[in-house]
Parts: C-alpha cells; structure tokens; sequence
C-alpha cells in the first residue's frame, strides 16, 4: 500500500480542519473502493503541500495543483493552492463558507495530485455550484445530482486512481 503525505502550511484553522476532514473521507473511500494508497498528514512518501494563495478568489470553488511524477507517471510531489478565505453568498450578504464545502475543494485537489488530471463527474466534476445551508455547517458543492459532502468519487474516477496506484 503505497503512502502519501500531506504537508500543510500555515492555511489557518479552517482549511486545517477541512483538509484533515477530506484526508479522513477520502481515506475512508479508497478503503470501501479498493484504491491502494493512503493519505497521511505528516506522513511518509511523495509529499503534497498544501497552502493557499491570495491570487485564487474566496468566491471560487476550486484551487490549483500541479503534480510532478516520474518517467513511469508516479508521483514524486505535488503542490496544492487554495482560496485564502471562502465565501458565499446569501440573502443578508456574503459570509464565510463551512468546513465541508471547503473540505469538497481540498478533496477535489488531493484526487488532481495523486495524478487524476481530468475533470468527469462527482467529486472530480469540472462545474462544482455552491448550494447554501441554513448555516455555514450546512453548505455544499453540488456536482449534476450530487451534493457533497459526504464525498463522492464515480466509478470512472475509482479506475483512474486504481490503474495509478496499483
Ligand atoms: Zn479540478
């Protein structure tokens, strides 16, 4: 079983909590689907760094990864941007956003840094819509019919990271 590690940086409280939250689930989904890697915040292996970038916009719903693998397409290190601060919107104004629409963005990226490069459904869709919650606990990101979390990969995205790490 091959290990990852997730390095954060000093992304503040939220994101630290988020990103914990979606090293746990996604953990917790590659176990029930059979995909042989596991993410470990200080772990060993090939590191992901994690930080967030002022240039990314709080009103995204997405960050930025780049990923370094070797000649056989492992992976060697990736670097995963996020928004500094997320935001959404409701009817009395902008408000910060909750711990699991930020912790779909972080899943989102750390599915882009084990090497699956293409946007197709679920968690790794192209078109993510914020869906507001009666409090910020409550707030999603909705892919067609799905609305996360919990999170979701589809069976395409199972594949691509079984034939990657396998
Ligand atoms: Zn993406």
């Amino acid at each position: 079983m091959a290990t990852v590690n997730v390095k954060l940086g000093s992304i503040g409280s939220h994101w630290t909590a988020a990103c914990k939250q979606a090293v746990a689930d996604l953990n917790s989904l590659f176990r029930r689907k059979g995909v042989p890697v596991v993410l470990a915040i200080g772990g060993s292996g090939p590191t992901i760094s994690v930080r967030t970038d002022p240039a990314i916009a709080g009103t995204a719903v997405h960050g930025k990864t780049s990923a370094e693998t070797d000649g056989g397409g492992k992976l060697l290190k990736a670097d995963v941007r996020l928004p500094v601060k997320l935001t959404i919107n409701t009817p009395k104004g902008i408000r910060d956003a909750g711990t699991g629409m930020a912790e779909v963005i972080a899943a989102h990226e750390f599915v882009h840094a084990l090497g699956h490069e293409p946007h197709n459904t679920h968690l790794m869709a192209q078109t993510l819509q914020k869906v507001l919650g009666d409090r910020a606990a409550g707030d999603k990101l909705q892919a067609g019919a799905i609305a996360m979390p919990p999170l979701q990969l589809s069976d395409d995205s199972i594949d691509m990271l079984k034939g990657l790490w396998n």
